[in-house]
């Protein structure tokens, strides 16, 4: 089927800046940003608040069908809606962080969340971050980003970010989760983190957040060119 729509999947390890690029480019381009971490997550905080045993099958079963995701865009951002309360910001805590992505290995929950985020991309120009958009949700998307960065450089923008926030984070505590994380999202047997073969790599070490949306509208100019 002919698509006329322009699909951008991010991807990437935790913490690469995937989230403020997308958002830069839905700006920049007037294209839907959608956070899909922001959706596991959401998951993650509806399953701990109602103590969810993810090794049952028919608990996780019946939570998925009572939970409701919605993306509101806002001007600089997305608000997530958990069955219509916003927990935009609960999400971001690190109770939820330590406990995603054992949530994002369970195959029931990724099917829900696949099946959304396709349904996102349909009619719609969108910009897309989070693990496995660009090789399982849009396998044929226009282009491909997988982000890169030191392991230094991502705990120590978590660290500034959180900080921020207010919440109470020490940079070993941060520097342990990610590195979970990464470990958990490469090695799961359900769509694990990888870099699609067409994608492009961007190793943001050492650029400043001008420079990477500069380089993608570059992609994108290129793309559209040809
Ligand atoms: O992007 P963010 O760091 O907020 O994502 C939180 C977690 O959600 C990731 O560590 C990963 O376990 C999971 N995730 C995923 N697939 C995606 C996006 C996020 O498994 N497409």
């Amino acid at each position: 089927m002919v698509r006329n729509n322009f699909i951008i999947a991010i991807d990437g390890f935790s913490s690469c800046g995937k989230s403020t690029l997308a958002k830069a480019l839905a700006k920049e381009l007037n294209f839907v940003f959608v956070d899909s971490g922001a959706m596991y997550r959401a998951v993650t905080l509806y399953f701990l608040r109602n103590s969810i045993d993810i090794s049952n099958r028919d608990a996780v079963n019946k939570a998925l069908k009572e939970i409701k995701i919605d993306l509101i865009p806002l001007s600089n951002s997305i608000q997530i809606m958990l069955n219509s309360e916003d927990v935009s910001a609960e999400i971001r805590q690190m109770e939820v962080s330590s406990q995603v992505s054992e949530v994002s290995t369970i195959k029931e929950v990724r099917t829900a969340m696949v099946a959304q985020q396709k349904e996102l991309g349909e009619r719609r120009d969108i910009v897309m971050d989070g693990r496995d958009i660009g090789t399982t949700v849009f396998p044929d998307a226009d282009l491909k980003i997988f982000m890169t960065a030191s392991p230094e450089v991502r705990a120590q923008r978590r660290l500034e970010e959180l900080l921020a926030k207010g919440e109470q984070v020490v940079l070993d505590e941060i520097k342990e989760n990610l590195a979970h994380r990464d470990h958990i999202d490469s090695t799961r047997e359900e769509s694990p983190l990888r870099q699609a073969e067409d994608a492009i790599v961007l190793d943001n070490s050492n650029l400043t957040p001008e420079e990477q949306l500069k380089f993608v509208l570059n992609q994108v100019k290129i793309i559209r060119g040809k």
